[in-house]
């Protein structure tokens, strides 16, 4: 259902972002993928997302803490596919530690990646959704756009910022056919909560398996972690047309974690 439709994924070179780009590309859509790693993986995802779409995937490496490269990324969706009907804001990293030993050119980065870009894609993206008069913005935020835990100050800052800038441009879209929606999942297992397990053992001095149990399926009431899979089914949801009706929503999967 998404044949002739463009969608752009920031930080689709794994984790959650991929399986968003194997999900819409099932449906027959263009793809951009943005995200850094191995040049040979990347090129071997991107053939696979043309065999699963029978459209066009092209890679965008571009680095997204930066303006100028946002700006260059989506010239060159507009050079390649006319402008993008569906953005997908999903880049982002996390860091953990105590407000005051936290480094402060560690706070600008993750506001940088995590909120800024998604100001700057959404800008750039909206003047083509509006001259279509049909888009979709989604965002990946987190069940840290809705509540905090401790340590993780400008991941939830950042999100909590995404929930707010989601709000205020579905408003301003709303008559366009556009829709802006987050989705927020709690844990879900990819590199990003693997690669944050030994700073968390340090900053709360305990073993691999106390994490794993006590802090990050700790608020999870359901014990198990999200997968990639179930957040991309939501995205693919609110592509549809049955979700014009949901806009500037903030879609839990979280395990029933915000439900406490
Ligand atoms: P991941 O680390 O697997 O993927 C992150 C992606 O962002 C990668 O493709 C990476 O290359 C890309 N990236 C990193 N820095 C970049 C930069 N400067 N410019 C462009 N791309 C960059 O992480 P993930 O778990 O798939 O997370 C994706 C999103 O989901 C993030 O916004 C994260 O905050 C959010 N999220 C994740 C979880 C979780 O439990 N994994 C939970 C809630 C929200």
């Amino acid at each position: 259902f998404l044949k002739g439709k463009t969608a752009l994924i920031t930080g689709s070179t794994s984790g959650i972002g991929l399986a968003y780009a194997k999900a819409l590309a099932s449906e027959g859509a263009n793809i951009v993928i943005n995200g850094f790693g191995d040049a040979a993986a990347i090129e071997t995802e991107r053939t696979a997302l043309e065999a699963l779409s029978g459209a066009k995937a092209i890679y965008a490496p571009h680095d997204l803490t930066r303006v100028e490269q946002i700006e260059a990324m989506m010239a060159e969706a507009a050079r390649a596919f006319g402008g993008v009907d569906i953005l997908i804001n999903n880049a982002g990293m996390q860091f953990v530690s105590p407000i005051e030993d936290f480094p402060v050119a560690k706070w600008d980065l993750i506001i940088a990646l995590n909120l800024n870009s998604a100001f700057h894609t959404t800008r750039l993206a909206v003047p083509y959704m509006k001259s279509r008069r049909w888009g979709r913005i989604i965002q990946t935020a987190s069940a840290h756009s809705l509540t905090a835990s401790p340590f993780k100050s400008a991941y939830v800052t950042a999100k909590h910022g995404l929930a707010g800038l989601t709000k205020t441009v579905a408003l301003e879209v709303a008559t366009f056919g556009i829709t802006a929606n987050c989705i927020s999942p709690g844990y879900v297992w990819t590199p990003l909560v693997e690669n944050q397990i030994p700073d968390t053992m340090k900053a709360r001095n305990m073993t691999r398996e106390q994490v794993m149990n006590d802090v990050l399926l700790a608020g999870q009431p359901t014990k198990q972690f999200v997968t990639v899979e179930q957040v991309a089914a939501m995205a693919l949801y609110l592509c549809r047309d049955e979700a014009a009706g949901i806009t500037g929503a903030n879609m839990s999967i979280d395990g029933g974690w915000t439900a406490q």
